[in-house]
């Protein structure tokens, strides 16, 4: 009974599950998850922080690096929101 139409249609959903588990995946790691992390603020989830820039030596310099936020994680656990929290409040003299 197998005709080459059936065999095709079944490999069609094949790849169309197989899809929806991919896309499953991601939506998972995009969505907040209920472990006690949040979105990094700093990096938006890259984990990179893209820095306004300094002035070294007179010397304006961009720099780029792993985001201080979150330490690399792109989220971020309650333990470093609440050190963010400090920072923001008693460190940090600009705002984004
Ligand atoms: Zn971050």
């Amino acid at each position: 009974m197998d005709s080459y139409a059936q065999q095709a249609e079944a490999e069609m959903w094949d790849a169309i599950a197989a899809q929806d588990r991919e896309y499953e995946v991601e939506r998972r790691e995009a969505e907040p998850v209920d472990d006690g992390t949040e979105p990094c603020d700093g990096c938006n989830g890259s984990g990179i922080y893209y820095g306004r820039g300094a002035v070294v030596n007179g010397v304006f310099k961009g720099f780029t690096g792993t985001c201080y936020r979150c330490g690399g994680k792109g989220r971020q656990t309650a333990k470093d929101v609440k050190r963010n929290r400090y920072y923001d409040n008693h460190v940090r003299r600009f705002t984004a």
